[in-house]
């Protein structure tokens, strides 16, 4: 019950403090990415913005921790895949608050720049190990995974990023940073309900192989989401490399 008291201290006002996160990084992205000028200024996160990202680190932390903790004792290689995944969150806020205190060098354009390549670059090693995983545990499945904790910490993962991307769905069209928000935590839902089916798939039937499956597709997802960033990164950097300083 250890890892319940964990989930359930663990409000759902860390995903929207995770949204807010999200916005603050893409905005740096943004204004990496469309070249500098006056505005940058604007750019400095504000001090509440500030606390709001030590927060979700902290947070985000303790909960992939719990996932880890919960993955490592149910022999789950899809809940190791989601946790992590979450790793990758904590990581990522840690960059965005290391480029917030950058913010005013003269060269924090490209420190965000090369933040965002270092997490995209970071992303593309998890997602190519997870599909290493994934192989191996489809050509022969363990047998010896305990579905029930599995299910219970994907349950409230699912129910904690449902309803994050629900509030923050109201908003996707007003911006693209609420949108991309938006668009991370239906990624992290649809992670959760996969280990979930997984785990129903495996305590109905004893299909022990929808582990490796679910894994290969949070893989698969990670990618997607890595790509564009190495690229959009590597496009600023070369762009601000031939920019006149
Ligand atoms: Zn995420």
């Amino acid at each position: 019950m250890a890892r319940l008291a964990v989930y359930s201290s663990h409000p759902a006002r860390l995903r929207s403090l995770f949204a807010e996160f999200m916005h603050a990084h893409h905005h740096h992205l943004d204004h990496v990415h469309h070249g500098h000028g006056d505005s940058c200024s604007a750019s400095k996160p504000a001090p509440k913005q500030l606390r709001a990202l030590k927060i979700a680190l902290v947070l985000v932390t303790c909960f992939s921790g719990a996932e880890l903790w919960v993955s490592a004792h149910s022999n789950s290689l899809s809940l190791l895949a989601d946790a992590g995944h979450m790793a990758t969150d904590v990581f990522a806020i840690a960059l965005a608050l290391w480029a917030a205190s950058q913010v005013d060098r003269d060269d924090s354009e490209r420190r965000n720049a090369l933040a965002a390549l270092v997490n995209g670059g970071v992303l593309l090693l998890l997602s190519s190990w997870l599909s290493w995983e994934a192989i191996t545990a489809l050509l022969s499945p363990p047998t010896d995974i305990l579905s029930l904790p599995v299910a219970i910490t994907a349950a409230v993962g699912l129910g904690v990023n449902g309803l994050n991307a629900y509030l923050l769905h109201a908003h996707a069209d007003e911006n693209l940073n609420l949108r991309a928000a938006f668009l991370h935590m239906l990624a992290d839902a649809g992670s959760c309900l996969g280990v979930l089916i997984g785990a129903l798939l495996i305590a109905q039937f004893g299909w022990y192989w929808a582990d490796g499956v679910v894994s290969g597709a949070i893989a698969l997802l990670i990618a997607t989401t890595a790509l564009p960033l190495v690229r959009q990164s590597w496009a600023s950097l070369n762009q601000l490399s031939t920019m006149p300083e």
